[in-house]
């Protein structure tokens, strides 16, 4: 995490971070990666003195090229018009497709503790005119443009190409449209039909002015018109676009010559990998931002993407697995440690300052945060689908103390959490089953000390069920020391006994939930059933 502190230390003056996103549908996960970056530099500005203005573009202009969200009788209407004035389809609330999809992402940035001083809309901004200059630029130096394409990406335009696209006067459609002639005052324009693939032109052509609204810049031009605009001096981007002769190299050129300024710091980051893959935005499984935001809280969020450094790639996998479980317990190790308290396995470097800028608020007190009592994720998970648990009172209880109101949110958090991780992405191992049928195959494991465990605690309970988990926890302990077996030994033939498996939640509330006639004729079951160890497998 000392990369962010580094690059405060570095920079000179007031800064003014800034990214900016195409909102051209679903967004995933992994493209939280960028504005979480984003947030961590400019709090790391502003501990350092800097003055510092955090930006977010939205690219709304951008043509739609995505039709996986129109119906069929869209398609042809709506690819290739700007995202702005394509309806929204969910016809909620939106002013448009842009908005919306804008807007989903707007609010997880919200929840990750993302405030951003101001969000701009090109559509918004084109038709101020503050984008009138550096259309100018643009289409006078059209040469100087297209030897900068040529050389830094090796892309060759006609000569007859100009860096303006026009959103065609007659079908609004700014996707199709080349600009082929510039008179210093208008452009002359062709919708093509078959200019792209992916969207048809109406044919039309004529001269027009490009200014205030009527044309945008191509986007690496657009971009680097961005950097001059609001006097941006550092922007993140990922790897994707930071390639050699890829769009941030183009843009950087851009900037240089045709804008003559110096373009903003690049902090490059990898990607967050989902199953080996990178996150696409149109497609994936149970990964889109807003998803995976309802089942991991903010803080365990922002931690994901900053426990490695910008340029290491993340590895997530959350279907069917553990990694969610482990990202809490990985959490809750970087709280111990920076609370000053021994853990197990090595840290790494910086750990406080990750811990730190992981908290939401950025004025929270680290210490008190990283001191404060936190249960483990796991055992939330199974504490809450054991019916009856009270379990505020179960945590308060292991605490050893009354929770502070801030425990008590983190552990309501927790426990949605926890609810959301089992009816999305948890491992069928992880949802607990009663075995209510029949013994449990697995039972077969149990050894004969463990069966007579069972018997002794069937016998003691027989007459008087205790009542409640503790008292049942009581009368486990008790049939376990008056049979002389280890007490992780019983509550393992306990779970071999109910759910078939090895292990479980405290096994005292598990049998409290269930009724006593079922639980004492189950342990009776288990201590009659002919042992693995004696005549293997029944
Ligand atoms: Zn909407
Ligand atoms: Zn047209």
């Amino acid at each position: 995490m000392d990369w962010a502190d580094e690059l405060a230390a570095r920079v000179i003056g007031p800064q003014v971070v800034n990214d900016s996103k195409t909102p051209s549908g679903t967004v995933h996960v992994g493209s939280l990666r960028g504005p979480v970056i984003l947030d961590v530099i400019t709090r790391a500005l502003r501990a350092s003195g800097h003055e510092t203005t955090l930006l977010y573009g939205v690219d709304d202009l951008d043509p739609m090229d995505a039709q996986a969200l129109l119906t069929p009788d869209a398609i042809d209407r709506e690819m290739g018009r700007p995202l702005a004035h394509v309806p929204d389809p969910a016809g909620d609330c939106h002013a448009s497709y842009a908005r919306h999809f804008a807007g989903v992402f707007i609010d997880v940035f919200a929840g990750l503790g993302i405030h951003p001083d101001r969000y701009y809309w090109m559509s918004d901004i084109y038709p101020t005119g503050a984008m009138d200059p550096y259309l100018r630029m643009a289409l006078d130096r059209a040469a100087l443009v297209r030897e900068i394409y040529r050389r830094v990406a090796n892309v060759q335009h006609p000569d007859t190409w100009h860096p303006a696209g026009v959103i065609c006067p007659n079908c609004g459609k700014v996707g199709t449209t080349i600009v082929t002639e510039w008179d210093g005052e208008r452009v002359h324009y062709e919708c093509r039909v078959d200019l792209v693939t992916w969207a048809t032109g109406c044919g039309s052509s004529g001269w027009v002015s490009p200014f205030g609204g009527g044309a945008k810049l191509p986007w690496n031009l657009e971009w680097a018109a961005q950097w001059s605009l609001f006097g941006v001096t550092i922007e993140p981007c990922g790897k994707d676009l930071s390639t050699a002769g890829g769009s941030r190299d183009r843009s950087d050129a851009i900037a240089r010559e045709v804008f003559e300024r110096e373009p903003p710091l690049n902090v490059p980051y990898e990607f967050l990998n989902i199953a080996g893959k990178k996150m696409s935005t149109s497609k994936g499984l149970g990964a889109a931002a807003h998803t995976i935001a309802e089942v991991i809280p903010p803080e365990q969020l922002r931690f994901m993407f900053l426990r490695p450094r910008p340029n290491q790639a993340i590895e997530f996998d959350p279907e069917g697995t553990d990694a969610v479980p482990r990202l809490f317990d990985e959490f809750d190790r970087f709280a111990a440690a920076t609370a000053g308290r021994e853990v197990k396995g090595e840290i790494s470097p910086g750990f406080e300052a990750t811990f730190g800028y992981s908290l939401l608020d950025p004025g929270a007190d680290v210490a008190a945060e990283a001191a404060a009592f936190r249960p483990a994720f796991a055992h939330l998970a199974l504490l809450v689908q054991i019916p009856g648990v009270d379990v505020d009172a179960r945590i308060e209880a292991e605490k050893g103390s009354p929770l502070t109101q801030g425990e008590r949110s983190t552990l309501a958090e927790r426990v949605a959490a926890a609810r959301a991780w089992l009816e999305t992405y948890a491992p069928e191992r992880a949802r607990l089953a009663v075995r209510h049928d029949v013994l449990p195959t697995e039972a077969a494991a149990l050894e004969p000390d463990q069966q007579a465990f069972l018997a002794a605690l069937a016998d003691a309970v027989a007459a008087t069920p205790p009542s409640g988990g503790d008292a049942w926890q009581t009368a486990i302990f008790a049939a376990a020391a008056g049979t002389d077996l280890p007490a992780g030994r019983a509550f393992a033939a306990l779970y071999l006994a109910f759910l078939g498996r090895a292990n479980g939640p405290r096994a005292g509330w598990l049998l409290a939930s269930l009724a006593p006639a079922f639980v004492v004729g189950r342990l009776r079951e288990g201590a009659d059933a002919p042992a693995a160890n004696v005549g293997g497998a029944a």
